[in-house]
This record gives structure tokens, sequence and C-alpha cells, in this order.
């Protein structure tokens, strides 16, 4: 019943055809202004084409990354600093974890909830804060740590996965990093956030029912299926190895936003063997060497990780993958902005997916700031 109403929603969008659905090649779909269609959210995005083929017209403008020292005294993540509340960061030499000094939500939040005719409705959230240092360096990112530092990243984050779920009230670890000023990252020195909270939240939620959903349906999970197409298509697959592929996808919205799935089924890092976590630090290092290059700036981004439920058994359905929202469409400092029609109906772009993807590839992997400088006159 209801896989078929989700299909009457889908097809409502060819109304208009008045019964006669006209199936088009790529190509064309590449040709026409069209909408499509992102299975794990269920939802829409417009795609433009048109109004991209005038040239890459784009000021581009360099934005040299701030020489940042690799220790700040005034940033209290770095080591033996002071922080909020007379606490002291310590000496710490790999990664270094600690609850939020200003933490969104607190584990001793007791189970109540507010209920006002069912139209004001509110629960109380418990839930664990942290914040996780890449490193005791100030300006080593993502895309400059070795694959070592990169291992140590992933180890740690895999100790808090499993750490937090052992508690029995947490449902939903989300880690996730905000990487520059554009995303509001009110510190630059590497980090993530790690969130832990009591409930499935809104994005989780409704991709864990579209994973069911999909299973339910076609006894097969629906990112294994996806990544085999688009491993097939090679049409927005940015770069691979043996156990993950980075792609921008189908139904990207923010002009570079990338899926970095798994090529083995599987729910959360800590089902990751040690090979594939050496993996995972290879490709997320990659992809956001690709990032930086594309406009030769530390390029921002959101990014985070998508994976099982704790607490809830097996969940066979769940498949571990990462998201990177980066919010530059055309230069360092021209960015896509969320406004009009994407606030009221649904969101758009003009920038194909299949050129961001090429855009991409054609960035490169050598870090930009590792190249030899070009000499004058040669
Ligand atoms: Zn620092
Ligand atoms: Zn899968
Ligand atoms: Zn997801």
């Amino acid at each position: 019943m209801k896989r078929s109403s989700e299909r009457n929603r889908i097809t409502q969008g060819r109304q208009h055809f008045q019964g006669l659905i006209v199936n088009m090649n790529f190509d064309e779909l590449l040709r026409t202004p069209h909408k499509r269609f992102n299975p794990l959210l269920r939802e829409w995005v417009l795609v433009s084409p048109q109004r991209n083929d005038r040239p890459w017209l784009g000021k581009v403008e360099k934005v040299q990354s701030p020489s940042a020292s690799a220790f700040d005294p005034s940033c209290y993540l770095c080591p033996g600093n002071k922080r909020a509340g007379k606490k002291l960061t310590p000496q710490y030499k790999k990664t270094y974890t600690f609850d939020n000094d200003y933490p969104a939500l607190l584990s001793g939040t007791a189970a109540l909830q507010f209920d006002e005719a069912g139209l004001l409705v509110g629960q109380a959230e418990p839930g664990v804060c942290r914040v996780m240092c890449f490193s005791p360096r100030h300006d080593l990112t993502i895309p400059r740590m070795s694959l070592q530092e990169l291992r140590g990243v992933i180890d740690g984050w895999v100790e808090q996965y499993s750490s937090l779920a052992q508690m029995s009230w947490i449902r939903h670890v989300q880690i996730f990093e905000n990487r520059g000023e554009l995303m509001g990252a009110s510190n630059p020195h590497p980090h993530c956030q790690i969130w832990a909270n009591a409930s499935l939240p809104n994005l989780p939620a409704r991709e864990w029912g579209s994973l069911r959903g999909y299973q339910e349906e076609k006894h097969s999970c629906l990112l294994c299926d996806y990544l085999k197409l688009e491993l097939q298509l090679n049409a927005r697959v940015v770069c691979q190895n043996d156990a993950f592929a980075a792609v921008v996808p189908f139904w990207a919205v923010w002009p570079f936003e990338s899926l970095v799935l798994s090529k083995r089924h599987l729910g959360s890092l800590e089902q990751l063997s040690g090979k594939e976590r050496d993996l995972l630090g290879d490709i997320l290092r990659r992809i956001t060497v690709r990032y930086d290059n594309l406009f030769e700036t530390a390029f921002p981004y959101s990014m985070g990780f998508h994976q099982r439920p704790t607490g809830c058994g097996a969940c066979e359905e769940w498949h571990l993958h990462a998201h990177y929202f980066p919010p530059l469409l055309r230069s360092a400092t021209i960015q896509k902005f969320m406004v009009g029609y994407e606030l009221l109906g649904s969101p758009q772009r003009d920038l194909t997916p299949e050129r961001a993807a090429l855009l991409l590839i054609e960035a490169g992997e050598t870090h930009y700031l590792d190249r030899a400088p070009e000499k004058d006159g040669s």
C-alpha cells in the first residue's frame, strides 16, 4: 500500500503529459529543464541545464588559504591552552575528544513531554555532545593529513560510535565536521563534533524509511544497487578505491555535493575491517584534496556520516555512507544560497551533477599547495 502511494506521488509530476509518458534518453534529459528524484529522502531537485549553456564565466578568484601556524596561542583547541570554565586542553599528541563545553544536549535530561491539543508538541531530548580535534596541529586539515594520521581519526570515530552505542538510551550517533567560516565553524582548528541522542533526527529517520521500503519491495539494498549503477554508468563517479567510492549523486542539491559509499554492505564504521579503515582515510583525503584544488582554497563544507541507529539490533537494511555538502558555486567567493523558490518550493541547480563530477575529476589529487611552483617565463 505504502509503496503504491509512493509511486502515485512520483507519477503525479507526469500529469501534464495527459497520460502519455514519453521516455527520453539521458542526452535529452541533459538538454531539458527537469527534476530528479532523491530516493533516500523521497524528494525532488530541479535541474536547469539550459541556464548553464553559457561558458564557465563565473569570476574565478583565488583566495589564498590563511597561512595558519601549527600552534595558535589564542586557540582553545590547541594543546596546553585554556578553554571555557577554567578547563585546560591537555598536551595531546594524536586526536583529542572531550565533552563540548557548550553542549546543545544534556545527558541528564528527564523523559518529559508537552502536548497542547496535538498541535503544540514538545519532547525533552537527552543527549551527549562531544568535540574531537583531529590533530594537535592547528593547521592540519583532512586533505593535508597523512594516511596514518587519518587512520588515527577514523579509529577515534569508531571508538566514539562504539562507546556511545553502549549507552542504552542512545539511539543515534551523528559525527559531523563543519569546515570553514562559511559553514559557521567557530574555530579553524581542524575538529569534528559528535552528537548522540535518544531519538533519530529527521534526515536519518527519512533515509532509514527509504532503505527499509526498498528492502521490502526489492529484497535488495537501495545504496548497494545505486552504487552498482553509478559504477556501471561512470558519469558521476569522482574517485574510488577497493572499499569506497565518492560520487556526485544524481539528485545532488549543492553544486559540488558528494556521497561517499562503502562498496561492502555494512551499517556502521565499527564494522569496517582494518584495511577498510585505511581505505576510508584514503577516500576522504582524495575527495577533500579535489575540493581544495577546485578553486585553490580551503574548501568549506559540512560533512557527516550516516550510520545505522544504535540499539536497534542488526538494522540490516542500513548502508554506511558520508555526505559532503559544500556551499561554493563558481569560485572561492561565490556561494550558492538556498533562497526564494528553494525555501518555498524545491531546491534547484543549474550546474548538472555530471558537470560537477567532471570538474572534480579534473581538479586532480595533488594538493595545490604541494604542487611545484611554476617558474616565471617558462
Ligand atoms: Zn588550534
Ligand atoms: Zn547496501
Ligand atoms: Zn544519508
